[in-house]
């Protein structure tokens, strides 16, 4: 017999830790899967989101160490300053959440997945059947989809090395080929990440590319920071708008439904943001399944007791032991710490953000400033 689960998570980025988290709180079976493969980098988080997410209790005290960085941002030929972000190390950050996740309740499994209506296909091909699956792979998981892509460009990061006495800081900068952020984190090392277009007219190689672009900028950066080594990190940074899902038994949640140009500096707030109004959708759809609004596929999320078993992908199975469906929902500071621990009182079909909204976001030069 198939596995079964009220929701099934496929990537453990901030949209899918978050989503666990907060479907665990609510009493669901949750299962989370992510390979645990994220690449070593530096991102910078608002001190808003930071907030958030240690008032909500997803950070323990201590777990997650980001530096704060003053930011000077140059646009129209001056230097700005005034704002600060917070750097964190993208890997230990994942970990931090999908440790909430797991803390809450959820089930974490290492190893990749495939969305299909109603289940997901682990690595191992076990099927995974749920009431709901949510695709949270990040980029890979938009480009499955029919995605609108804006202009294509690339963004390489690398770890600089220079004067220990520097301070934390962040610079944005424009340059001739394109723009770019240093993350000085202190002690002498730095994240240098230029984002230019993917097509190379000279066709150099990334770590040709990278020292091209930090000459051009070097005026403006701390003294003395080069290259650690030539390993350079690729990754896509072209703003990408997913379609509208019509199976509503597969969500697309953060990046793999919109995925926004790095320069906003605010892709994981909006991430997050993205789990939270899944979290609103995920309720609205178990009520009407419990209501016998909506068929259901797969599971239900129904209130009795059930046995949910769940391959570790090279490890043999684990097995849950029965649950009821929902423990008493979250009262007092704890409610008050999470805007969505309240149930939707309205029941709408979801929606991808209009195309309006993408425009607006990938037009805004300046928010980064
Ligand atoms: C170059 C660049 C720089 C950026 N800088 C910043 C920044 O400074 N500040 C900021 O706020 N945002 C930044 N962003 C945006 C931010 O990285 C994303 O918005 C955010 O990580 C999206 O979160 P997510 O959970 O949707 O996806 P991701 O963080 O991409 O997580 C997806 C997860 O799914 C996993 N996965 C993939 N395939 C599978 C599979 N088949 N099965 C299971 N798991 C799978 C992956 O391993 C990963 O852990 C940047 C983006 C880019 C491209």
């Amino acid at each position: 017999m198939g596995q079964t689960a009220d929701l099934v998570v496929i990537g453990g980025g901030p949209a899918g830790a978050v989503s666990a988290w907060l479907a665990a709180r609510d009493g669901a079976q949750v299962v989370l899967v992510d390979p645990d493969e994220a690449p070593d980098r530096i991102e910078g988080m608002s001190p808003r989101l930071h907030a958030w997410l240690g008032r909500s209790g997803m950070l323990e005290a201590g777990a997650l160490q980001p530096v704060p960085a003053p930011r000077r941002s140059l646009w129209s030929g001056t230097m700005h300053g005034g704002n600060h972000e917070l750097l964190v190390a993208r890997p230990a950050f994942d970990h931090a959440l999908r440790a909430a996740a797991a803390r809450a309740g959820a089930q974490v499994i290492t190893g990749v997945a495939t969305p299909e209506p109603g289940a997901a296909v682990l690595g191992s091909g076990e099927r995974l059947a749920a009431a709901l699956v949510l695709d949270a792979r990040g980029r890979r998981g938009a480009a499955r989809r029919p995605v609108r892509r804006g202009p294509a460009t690339v963004s390489l990061g690398a770890w600089l090395a220079g004067p220990p006495s520097t301070p934390p800081q962040t610079v944005v900068l424009p340059f001739d080929a394109g723009w770019a952020w240093f993350a000085g984190m202190g002690g002498g090392r730095a994240w240098l990440q230029v984002t230019l277009d993917a097509a190379d007219p000279h066709q150099a190689r990334p770590a040709a590319r990278l020292a091209r672009s930090l000459a051009q900028c070097a005026a403006w950066l701390p003294e003395g920071f080069r290259p650690e080594s030539d390993g350079v990190l690729v990754r896509e940074s072209s703003p990408l708008l997913s379609g509208v899902p019509d199976d509503l038994s597969v969500l697309p949640v953060g990046d793999a439904s919109a995925a926004i140009d790095p320069l906003s500096g605010h892709g994981m707030f909006w991430t997050v943001s993205s789990a939270l109004a899944a979290a609103a959708v995920r309720r609205t759809l178990a009520a009407g399944r419990d209501a016998g609004e909506t068929p259901s596929r797969g599971a239900s999320s129904g209130s009795g007791p059930r046995t949910c078993s769940c391959g570790r992908p090279g490890s043999g199975a684990t097995s849950f032991a029965p649950r009821r469906a929902a423990p008493p929902r979250p009262s007092g500071a704890r409610a008050r710490a999470s805007p969505t621990t309240r149930p939707p009182t309205t029941q709408r079909p979801p929606s991808a953000p209009s195309a309006g909204w993408w425009s607006r976001t990938a037009a805004c030069p300046s928010a980064r400033s």
